[in-house]
């Protein structure tokens, strides 16, 4: 019993020693107390010296564990490691120990896993080897300085080539990461940013550019190509409306057409130099007319522009002048401003009111091409030399004046 008792005593002495090294040491190195007892400081510490009066000379018969005769090193009290240099404890310091870099918090215990100095994180092993580089823990990725330790944290960093964003707290990032302001930049899933190159997310593709910033809200060129992004930097396929009535289209791949056709639904269309779609009207493409409806969609066949006038467009969609057609199994002549004849001659032949054919003239009207005619000024063929009382004309037969090109008088023929 009283044994035990020494021991427990011993170990309190131990700890004292421990705390305040000055006054371990002088059981067993007197030497050093002359020195020691003379400073004010460790005079107000003497109080723990002596826990237990009167168990001296126990204490003296036991050969103590402690102090050891181990000056520097570590040192494991409590289940915690300490560094003694020279017996003293040191605190809130790197440690360098072989190979290995170490660090004692203020009580001077070795610390392990996340610690910080100076604001700063580090992460020690288990043994409470500093370690660098890459760190997985809880999850997340960490970056630790090859030379210092220091946690990469709030910021971009450049490793082994490759650009890599870390939280404040430390934690790589990966995915998008939003840079205020409607800026994104993108980490791939290994955490390297990505640059000048295209991201495919969700549906979407998407272009980081050089820079890393994400393409949003225009056109970009990009390998020489035309694309569209919208708002939130999806890239646009398609019709793409802009202002009112206006649109873009880019194929499949995102690129925008310029200067070519496009096919969309059973219609064509066509997209201008500036990319913009051709509408409501008739325009020359490739030494062609062409027209094209309020909506855009090239037109063929037969197309009434107001009056009772008509244009036709072939199945090209290029609209036909000078030339006869066939349409519905009857001929049409459409003239060289592209209207269709009607009600008048076309050579030596007859339109009726609804553009068709009908018969030559002499066909038609039971006289022969070498029938005298009247041609008044305006160009118009009478059979009568008074029709609306015309005062000057020019006399010829039927067909001078149809190989002329002067029309029929609608009352006379
Ligand atoms: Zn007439």
């Amino acid at each position: 019993m009283k044994r035990r008792m020494i021991c427990l005593l011993l170990a309190l002495t131990a700890l004292a020693g421990l705390l305040v090294p000055a006054y371990a040491a002088p059981e067993t190195e007197p030497a050093a107390i002359p020195e020691q007892s003379t400073d004010p400081d460790t005079d107000v510490l003497a109080p723990a010296d002596p826990p237990v009066p009167g168990t001296d000379g126990e204490t003296e018969t036991e050969p103590s564990p402690l102090p050891s005769p181990q000056t520097s090193g570590w040192k494991k009290e409590g289940g915690k490691w300490y560094w003694y240099a020279d017996g003293v404890k040191l605190t809130s310091q790197w440690i360098t120990d072989g190979d290995g870099t170490y660090y004692v918090d203020g009580a001077g215990a070795m610390c392990t896993g996340w610690f910080t100095v100076d604001g700063v994180y580090y992460y020690a092993n288990k043994s409470g080897l500093r370690q660098t580089g890459w760190l997985k823990s809880g999850g997340s990725w960490y970056y630790l300085d090859p030379a210092t330790g220091a946690m990469a944290a709030d910021g971009t960093f450049a490793i082994g080539g490759k650009e890599y964003m870390f939280t404040a707290s430390g934690a790589m990032r990966t995915g998008w990461i939003s840079l205020g302001g409607g800026d994104y930049r993108y980490a791939d899933p290994s955490g390297a940013l990505v640059n000048g190159q295209w991201v495919k997310s969700g549906k979407s593709w998407y272009y980081m550019q050089p820079d890393g910033l994400m393409t949003r809200d225009g056109v970009f060129t990009i390998g020489g190509k035309d694309y569209l992004f919208d708002a939130s930097g999806a890239m646009r396929t398609g019709w793409i409306g802009v202002d009112i009535d206006d649109y873009f289209y880019a194929d499949a791949s995102g690129v925008l057409i310029r200067d070519q056709w496009v096919k969309s639904g059973k219609s064509w269309y066509y997209m201008r130099p500036d990319g913009l779609m051709v509408k409501d009207g008739t325009f020359a493409i490739g030494g062609k007319d062409y027209m094209f409806s309020a909506s855009g969609a090239l037109r063929t066949g037969w197309i009434g522009v107001g009056g009772g006038d008509y244009r036709y467009a072939d199945g090209s969609g290029a609209l036909i002048s000078e030339q006869w057609i066939k349409s519905g199994g009857r001929s049409y002549y459409l003239k060289s401003d592209g209207l269709m004849a009607r009600n008048e001659a076309v050579g030596k032949y007859w339109v009726d009111g609804s553009g068709a054919w009908t018969a030559t003239w002499s066909d038609a009207y039971g006289m022969y091409d070498n029938t005298t005619v009247y041609v008044s000024r305006n160009g118009k063929i009478h059979l009568y030399s008074d029709c609306s009382g015309m005062k000057t004309y020019v006399t010829m037969t039927l067909a001078q004046a149809v190989s002329r090109g002067y029309v029929a008088c609608q009352k006379c023929f």
